[in-house]
């Protein structure tokens, strides 16, 4: 038997709290059953996102919620900033181009941060930008964008809209979105929030609704302001996910219980153990700046291929974490501790980890970086 261990940055493990809510039979969405759901769902979503605009809930991958960001709320030949520093900013870029939006890509070196002073520079040459895209956390490198300085950079521009893809974030990160002036947040089901694959959720601010009056693009499936006109009436516009809203609703519910402010440190701490374990194994982080507390992006010694590690720790052991993409393939091991993880998931992903890379011929003193994240964990 090879018992499974998911550790990867989305999908993420199911708690059976949320899995038995979610073996009830199904009902009817329009339906009085159904509205009490939503309602709730859409509380929940507020409380999470830490804003009082309206928290869509899409049936659709976070993806769908990032098309929704650019198709409801721009125009073609609109000019729009992105921060690209992974495979996540690049995907911003390649949706706003697949609408016809003028890109200009703000590029951030994989494993470096966005200086928002750079974004600044940007929009004081050219103050047609009408909105800056960027991740909180960039999956593929690791890496935290600093959500709060880019915010305190575009609150100075009335007609720019702050549009960011919280999807590994969410959960993970303190992020205000009303504090820090965020007008549109997306969040996806299947990271930080504990749930299946299926859902995304996009928050959207006054201004951006305002913006959004402007928008000609063709929308029908996407189409936010008929959403919003739903979500007053505790409903959406096509058949609601019902199953999974009724499992996110769980998900809430035991957030709620943690608090949200033990939930952020219980990953800032999770991360931080990550993290120094590696170092103690002499190995180093891909992320040379600002770490994120969802995701631990390891670098692999010389001559040791990232991609067998990863195809080692799932066939040999059983645990599922990620590689690299792109460029970063084959150099790095991505270790998840991301929404329903606790102490011994980062003790079990560097146990594992060092025994593969011993495996693997590399000179691995075992324990030494287990030893490092149970003595940070037992604190
Ligand atoms: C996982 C992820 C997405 C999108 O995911 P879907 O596969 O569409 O759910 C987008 N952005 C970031 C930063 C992610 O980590």
């Amino acid at each position: 038997m090879l018992k499974r261990y998911l550790l990867a940055p989305g999908p993420t493990p199911v708690p059976p709290e949320v899995l038995l809510s979610m073996a009830m039979p199904i009902i009817h969405h329009r339906s009085p059953d159904f509205l009490p759901v939503l309602d709730s769902a859409k509380k929940g979503l507020q409380w999470l996102f830490q804003t009082k605009n309206d928290v869509l809930i899409l049936a659709s991958t976070g993806t769908g919620g990032m098309v929704g960001a650019v198709n409801n709320f721009f125009n073609a030949g609109d000019k729009v900033l992105v921060v690209n520093g992974g495979k996540f900013g690049e995907r911003w870029t390649k949706i706003c181009q697949a609408y016809g939006l003028k890109v200009e890509d703000v590029v951030v070196e994989w494993g470096y941060s966005i200086k928002p002073a750079a974004v600044a520079a940007a929009l004081k040459k050219d103050p047609e930008i009408k909105g800056v895209f960027v991740q909180a956390t960039e999956t593929s490198t690791g890496v935290y964008h600093d959500i709060e300085g880019l915010g305190k950079v575009i609150k100075n521009y009335p007609d720019t809209l702050f549009i960011v893809d919280a999807i590994s974030a969410l959960v993970a990160q303190d992020i205000r979105t009303d504090e820090w002036g965020i007008d549109i947040m997306v969040g996806g089901s299947q990271k930080g929030l504990m749930l299946p694959p299926g859902l995304a959720f996009v928050s959207v601010s006054e201004k951006a609704w305002k913006k959004g009056e402007t928008s000609k693009m063709p929308k029908f499936y996407f189409n936010f302001k008929k959403e919003r006109e739903n979500l007053a009436k505790n409903q959406t516009n096509f058949t609601s996910a019902v199953t999974l809203i009724i499992g996110l609703n769980e998900a809430i519910k035991m957030l709620q219980k943690e608090g949200l402010e033990n939930v952020f440190k219980r990953h800032a701490m999770l991360a931080h153990a990550a993290r120094e374990a590696v170092k103690a194994l002499g190995l180093g982080l891909y992320s040379k700046e600002s770490p994120s507390n969802s995701v631990t992006a390891i670098e692999m010694p010389a001559g040791i291929d990232g991609q067998l590690v990863y195809k080692t720790l799932r066939e040999k052991y059983g645990i599922t974490g990620a590689g690299g993409q792109d460029k970063a393939k084959g150099k790095i091991y991505r270790l998840a501790h991301l929404g329903y993880a606790d102490t011994f998931d980062v003790i079990t992903g560097i146990a594992a980890l060092e025994m593969v890379l011993k495996h693997m011929g590399h000179d691995v003193k075992l324990g030494t970086g287990v030893a490092k994240a149970q003595e940070l964990l037992m604190a």
